[in-house]
């Protein structure tokens, strides 16, 4: 009970970076293909500004139940701290790491939340070993795909793609 407690956010119930840090190492252990998502909301200061923390907090909450509610029991969801969520999905092809984000985007953009309403995220997509052959740079791939979709205008997902590959195949 106790190792739970400090491996877990207390707000939303998710991982929390130690979380993160031991689940990545058993994955990392097995070997086993996985895609991470990582996502943030999009001008969540706006929120606080116009509804207070508080509610900012449960906003918060109301997403890691809508990971929750869309996540296998084998995917490991995490707070990465702020408004800043990850989740590593074991045994996924990069495509469907894909659909999963996109599919999680959607469902976050047409969720009322209390007093808010409607809110948005974006969310970066990357895989071990499809898109990142070393599992420890697989995270960072993933923030860089995610800043791309935030350039990008907001409100979607992105997978990770080289340079290269991105002037090759322009979306
Ligand atoms: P962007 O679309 O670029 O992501 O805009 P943003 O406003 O979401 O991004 P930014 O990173 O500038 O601000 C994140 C804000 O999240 C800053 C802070 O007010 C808020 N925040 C961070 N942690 C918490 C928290 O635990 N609770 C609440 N309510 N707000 C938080
Ligand atoms: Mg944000
Ligand atoms: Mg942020």
């Amino acid at each position: 009970l106790l190792d739970k407690a400090a491996l877990t956010d207390p707000l939303t119930q998710l991982f929390n970076r130690r979380g993160l840090e031991r689940a990545l190492s058993a994955l990392n252990a097995s070997g086993v293909p996985f895609g991470v998502i990582t996502l943030d909301v999009d001008h969540f200061k706006g929120v606080n500004d116009q509804h207070g923390h508080e509610t900012g907090d449960q906003v918060l909450a109301g997403i890691a139940q809508c990971m929750r509610a869309n996540a296998r029991p084998q995917d490991v969801l995490c707070r990465l701290g702020g408004e800043e969520v990850l989740a590593l999905l074991p045994e996924v092809s990069a495509e469907t790491a894909l659909q999963v984000a996109e599919r999680l985007r959607s469902v976050i953009e047409t969720h009322a939340f209390p007093t808010v309403g409607h809110i948005t995220i974006s969310a970066g997509v990357s895989h071990y070993p499809e898109t990142q052959a070393d599992a420890d740079l697989v995270i960072r791939q993933a923030d860089k795909a995610l800043y791309r979709a935030k350039h990008g205008g907001r409100n979607r997902t992105v997978l990770y793609r080289r340079r290269s590959q991105r002037r090759e195949n322009p979306s």
